[in-house]
């Protein structure tokens, strides 16, 4: 992949976890860090386990975001 901006090659591709109705709730930037970690921790299966709990009312979405590392650049995949 290689970036519009500037055409560096040096990309770096990730996935996203955007939820809209959590965030009104005001859960707060420190359990989104804590969500990060746990998921890098256990390889994804946190989404697993965290998509379980209030289905009813939680509304995962995901994107794929590309972030290029040489001029900062990102972009929806
Ligand atoms: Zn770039």
């Amino acid at each position: 992949m290689i970036c519009s901006k500037c055409g560096s090659d040096r990309v770096n591709v990730q996935s996203e976890q955007i939820s809209s109705k959590t965030k009104k709730r005001g859960t707060g930037c420190l359990w989104r860090i804590v969500r990060c970690i746990l998921i890098i921790c256990t390889c994804g299966l946190w989404l697993l386990i965290g998509r379980r709990k209030g289905t009813e009312k939680t509304k995962i979405e995901s994107r794929t975001v590309a972030i290029c590392q040489n001029c900062g650049n990102r972009w929806e995949v």
